[in-house]
């Protein structure tokens, strides 16, 4: 039996790419896949969205888009991060798409220009007349998850500094913009969390109709009773009070299941259970209400429980969350099914 097993479901990533495209009115839905689609696998990820609709597929650097040209030969793939300058030549032979910040354009490679309208992070603060290479002009939203005011502030800075270049394409917004603000559009949207059914509010997926493409489940490996003062795991945090029986599973935080998931509930059985205790590198306890025997499933994330609660007890977003889940095949086995 495995530690624990990985579960990624392509009809998912094409249910939410039908969703989002429904939620574009025309838009283009660009599918982002960086740092291996958020742990859950680019090459499958983005297969699956390409094939229900997405046109263009979006990372962060020139070794992940190089990575997915051997497998998608035809695909548009744009860089969204900076290119190092012994990068150009390379992203040039391979066809792809760079993303730049300045007024410096790379001859013979299609570029998109980075205004910055208010993340304050990569961008040009004023557009000059664009060069012939310049295929898009592209910003990004800081708060489309958080703060209406300011989302859509950027939003209108972008439309009036992008007006005369119209016959470019034009893009600005991530899922959350995609999902909440139809003036957002423009000629793209690039959604990756939103892809993957996981909600870009933390909140559940559901209301928005997207569906979790990853499950992640384990089992208990070890069923104890704990005695009154007895702990369980690094620095004693969870002493029983009473007889209390515990379930160990061999999941900690070198698979991802992270140092701060203390207090999150998983489901043991079908029931849902408390994580007490530390989480350790390869272990974690949930508290159960008897004995169950060992080989009991545990779900960690799918099934009902949501990755964007474990982001919430984390103190983190559902991005950071599922980035952090480490599929290495000496951990964990991984399927893919298309359900
Ligand atoms: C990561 C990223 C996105 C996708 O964000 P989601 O919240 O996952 O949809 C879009 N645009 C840029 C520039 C990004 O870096």
């Amino acid at each position: 039996m495995h530690r624990s097993e990985i579960t990624v479901d392509l009809g998912a990533v094409r249910r939410n790419v039908r969703v989002l495209l429904d939620a574009l009115r025309g838009a283009q839905l660009w599918a982002v896949v960086k740092a291996n689609a958020y742990a859950h696998g680019a090459t499958d990820i983005a297969g699956a969205a390409l094939g229900a609709g997405a046109s263009a597929l979006c990372v962060a650097t020139v070794p992940e888009a190089l990575a997915l040209r051997r497998d998608f030969p035809a695909a548009r793939i744009i860089v969204m991060g900076p290119a190092l300058n012994r990068e150009v030549g390379q992203a040039r032979d391979a066809h792809l798409e760079l993303v730049v910040s300045s007024d410096d354009v790379p001859p013979g490679v299609r570029v998109h220009v980075k205004l910055d309208t208010g993340m304050g992070r990569w961008g040009v603060s004023e557009l000059l007349s664009p060069p012939l290479e310049v295929v898009g002009l592209m910003s990004h939203l800081a708060t489309a998850d958080t703060d209406a005011a300011y989302a859509e502030w950027q939003i209108e800075r972008f439309r009036a500094a992008t007006a005369p270049y119209t016959y470019l394409e034009r893009h600005i917004a991530n899922s959350a913009g995609a999902l909440r603000y139809p003036s957002a559009a423009f000629d793209a949207a690039r959604c990756g969390i939103a892809v993957l059914g996981l909600s870009p509010f933390g909140t559940d997926p559901a209301e928005d109709g997207l569906q979790p493409v990853l499950g992640w489940t384990s089992h208990v490996a070890l069923c104890r009773l704990l005695r009154p003062g007895q702990s369980t795991g690094y620095g004693r945090r969870f002493v029983a009070e009473q007889d209390t029986w515990i379930g160990i599973v061999p999941v900690g935080y070198a698979d991802g299941f992270r140092r701060d998931l203390t207090g999150t509930t998983v489901r043991v059985g079908g029931t849902p259970r408390r994580v007490v205790g530390t989480v350790s590198m390869d272990a974690f306890a949930v508290e159960l209400d008897g004995e169950v025997p060992i080989g009991t499933p545990v779900v960690l994330i799918g099934h009902g429980v949501l990755a964007e609660e474990h982001a919430r007890v984390a103190g983190t977003i559902p991005h950071d969350l599922v980035c952090g889940i480490n599929s290495n095949p000496l951990r964990a086995r991984r399927t893919v099914v298309d359900a």
